[in-house]
């Protein structure tokens, strides 16, 4: 790798809680054995606040992204959201939310600094969200929608929603889901589902490759390169004349190791220094309650910051497989 092109370390996804009030049959199927921390094992709001201001900034972090399991699942979300919006080194703050909570505290969060939000919504069609979020009885779709709308309405820009597209179940949608991006300024990006933590799935159904996707919208409309402002891998496209955007997460098609600035710290306190390697992950929640000085702390994220593995992974050659193991809501997807 071209040492120039190596990208800043300075993006941290934290993962608040490892549970989730959904059971997305792509991420925590309801029949896979789900182990969860001991709740007296997750970082409370003053631990990770003292690892961010004492270790990942002085590390040069800059941007965070809140996200789960269901992170709206934390009671102390708001005060967690107005600490970190309130650090004078926080460059930019994100959540990513099922959306199930969202209508009642869109506000708060708005109000405590938070600007950038994704909502995950796999579908338009009440059923098939029921379906794919693992749910039976009342639908879910009508609370995550107002959810959503609730986020419009107090202004978060952008405002993403995230789709995993699996083959036969949600993918003759794409149309219409990238059809919301016309009239709003929302910015809807495709996933390809990954097999990590799905069981069968995966193999039964596979999956399907972005540009699929974006050929389907561009027979339908056109597509232009867009931009949106975020801090991830999507590719970024436009329907000529559109409010908002469409986007493109391809891991299982692309690597984009040589892109990759984040790191990821689980809920119960392991920092991971990519996805798909376990390798090299420590724990600083065991640190910091045994007393570890701060400073060596520090030394050990610098270290891990500077030994980033060099790797050039394609999820599909990663070795992962549909087994349960660890999903994305315990890694903190
Ligand atoms: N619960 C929140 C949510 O669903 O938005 C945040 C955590 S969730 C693990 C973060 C993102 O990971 C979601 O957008 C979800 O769709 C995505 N995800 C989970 N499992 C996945 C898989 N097997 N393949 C692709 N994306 C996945
Ligand atoms: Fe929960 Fe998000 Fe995983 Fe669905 S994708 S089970 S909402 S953590």
């Amino acid at each position: 790798m071209n040492p120039t092109l190596t990208p800043t370390i300075d993006y941290l996804r934290i993962s608040l809680i490892d549970r989730c009030n959904f059971r997305c049959t792509y991420c925590m199927p309801e029949e896979a054995d789900l182990t969860f921390a001991a709740r007296g094992d997750l970082l409370t709001a003053a631990e990770l606040l003292i690892l961010l201001r004492e270790v990942f900034i002085p590390c040069g972090f800059r941007r965070f992204r809140l996200t789960g399991g269901e992170p709206l699942l934390r009671p102390d979300i708001v005060e967690i959201v107005g600490a970190i919006a309130a650090f004078p080194e926080t460059q930019d703050l994100s959540l990513t939310t099922n959306g199930f909570r969202l209508a009642s505290v869109a506000k708060p969060l708005y109000e405590a600094g938070l600007r950038r939000i994704n909502i995950s919504l796999d579908s338009l069609v009440p059923a098939t969200f029921d379906q794919m979020i693992g749910h039976r009885g009342k639908s879910r779709w009508p609370e995550v929608w107002a959810g959503i709308q609730a986020a419009h309405g107090v202004g978060f820009d952008p405002l993403k929603l995230n789709v995993v597209v699996i083959p036969g179940v949600n993918d003759s949608e794409v149309l219409e889901m990238a059809g919301l991006t016309i009239d709003r300024a929302w910015h809807v990006r495709f996933i390809e589902f990954m097999p990590i933590g799905n069981g069968d799935l995966f193999a039964d159904r596979g999956w399907i490759d972005s540009e699929m996707i974006r050929s389907q919208i561009r027979d339908r409309w056109g597509l232009t390169s867009g931009q949106v402002r975020g801090n991830g891998p999507a590719d970024v496209f436009q329907i000529p004349g559109a409010k908002g955007t469409v986007g493109f997460i391809s891991q299982m098609s692309e690597c984009f190791c040589d892109r990759c600035n984040r790191m990821r710290l689980s809920a119960d306190g392991w920092l991971r220094p990519c996805l798909l390697n376990e390798t090299g992950q420590i724990n600083l929640r065991e640190g910091l309650r045994s007393g570890q000085d701060l400073g060596e702390l520090r030394s050990v994220v610098a270290a891990m910051v500077g030994g980033k593995p060099e790797i050039n992974y394609k999820m599909r050659d990663a070795g992962t497989t549909g087994g349960y193991g660890r999903s994305m809501s315990q890694i903190g997807g």
